[in-house]
């Protein structure tokens, strides 16, 4: 499963960009429109583009960051990690040109009624303070086909499922919108509150079903999941794209893989986080296990 590896930096490079401004979309999406002098050369393939993003420590006003190329990777671990840039992973909502500038709906997991976050993560507080002229870098791509594109359906494909929760809805709004018209879909989305439902444009022939996490009123439950197990699929051949909590996502990967009789190779998934995990122990997770590998070698 994909997680949140360094990505290779070609055909990425780093952007100094800068916010343009802020809205707020729904109670539990806050979308930041990203501009900067370079972006020009930033492409994005549009579906689940991903990018990485290095944010300041809270005590600073810009990221610490060396554009070292290639090696940057190294030199940001070797970093102290009070003060190197704190390095996270998003979706490109949306590239547009002239101006040139970008989105990111970010999900405010953790942020109460009254804006505190003791729960949250310093991407999520981040965004939810961010204002015009705030400075950060990302690492994004520079031609339209690169690796940080998952969504891949492949020849005779006959539909596609799609399942995400907050984290995954602006990927999945890139994908509908790729999707080439008459295209059959079924659709599982995992939202927090009933206004956090957005309007999803495309040709696609969709079938979407929101689920309210509220509504679902299954705390620590698997909603998504059991409107899976619910739900009536489609004849034909599937592709699936599953993305949202690693568990949440590992298990309905099982689900369509084990009981739906999905060929695995078929269902791409990808956990966006893990509960009780930052992405520093993702990371740190992914190093150590790649270091044993190299260690067996
Ligand atoms: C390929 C990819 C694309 C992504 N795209 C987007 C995107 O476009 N928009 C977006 O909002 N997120 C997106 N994410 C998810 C985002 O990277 C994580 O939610 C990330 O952990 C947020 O960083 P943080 O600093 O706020 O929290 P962290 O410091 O990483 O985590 C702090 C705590 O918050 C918990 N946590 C993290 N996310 C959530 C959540 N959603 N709900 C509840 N608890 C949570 C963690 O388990 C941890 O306990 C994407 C992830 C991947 C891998």
């Amino acid at each position: 499963m994909t997680t949140t590896a360094a990505p290779a930096t070609a055909p990425f490079r780093f952007f100094d960009v800068h916010v343009v401004r802020t809205e707020r979309r729904s109670p539990s999406v806050v979308r930041i429109t990203f501009g900067g002098e370079r972006l020009a050369d930033m492409a994005s393939g549009g579906r689940d583009q991903r990018f990485k993003l290095f944010l300041p420590q809270p005590h600073q006003s810009r990221p610490v960051f060396d554009d070292t190329g290639d090696g940057w990777y190294t030199a940001w671990r070797a970093q102290d990690p009070a003060e190197r840039a704190v390095m996270r992973t998003y979706t490109i909502r949306e590239q547009r040109h002239e101006p040139e500038e970008f989105d990111v709906d970010f999900l405010l997991h953790g942020v109460d009624a009254a804006g505190h976050s003791p729960a949250s993560g310093p991407a999520c507080r981040w965004a939810a303070s961010a204002g015009p002229g705030d400075r950060l870098a990302v690492l994004a791509p520079t031609v339209e086909d690169n690796g940080g594109v998952d969504f891949r359906p492949p020849t005779g494909t006959d539909w596609i499922l799609l399942t995400g929760d907050g984290t995954a809805l602006p990927a999945v709004a890139g994908i509908l919108a790729w999707l080439t018209p008459g295209t059959r879909a079924k659709v599982f989305l995992e939202i927090d509150h009933e206004d956090d439902r957005q309007h999803l444009p495309g040709f696609a022939d969709a079938d979407l079903t929101w689920i309210v996490r509220d509504a679902a009123g299954t705390p620590g439950g698997e909603p998504v999941l059991d409107a899976l197990r619910a739900a009536e699929l489609p004849e034909g051949t599937p592709y699936a794209w599953i993305a949202g909590e690693a568990g949440s996502v590992k298990a309905q990967r099982r689900h369509l893989v084990q009981e739906r009789g999905f060929d695995r190779r078929t269902v791409k998934f990808t956990g966006y986080w893990r509960r009780g995990a930052t992405e520093e122990d993702l990371i740190a997770e992914l190093t150590a296990a790649a270091a044993a590998s190299a260690s067996q070698d």
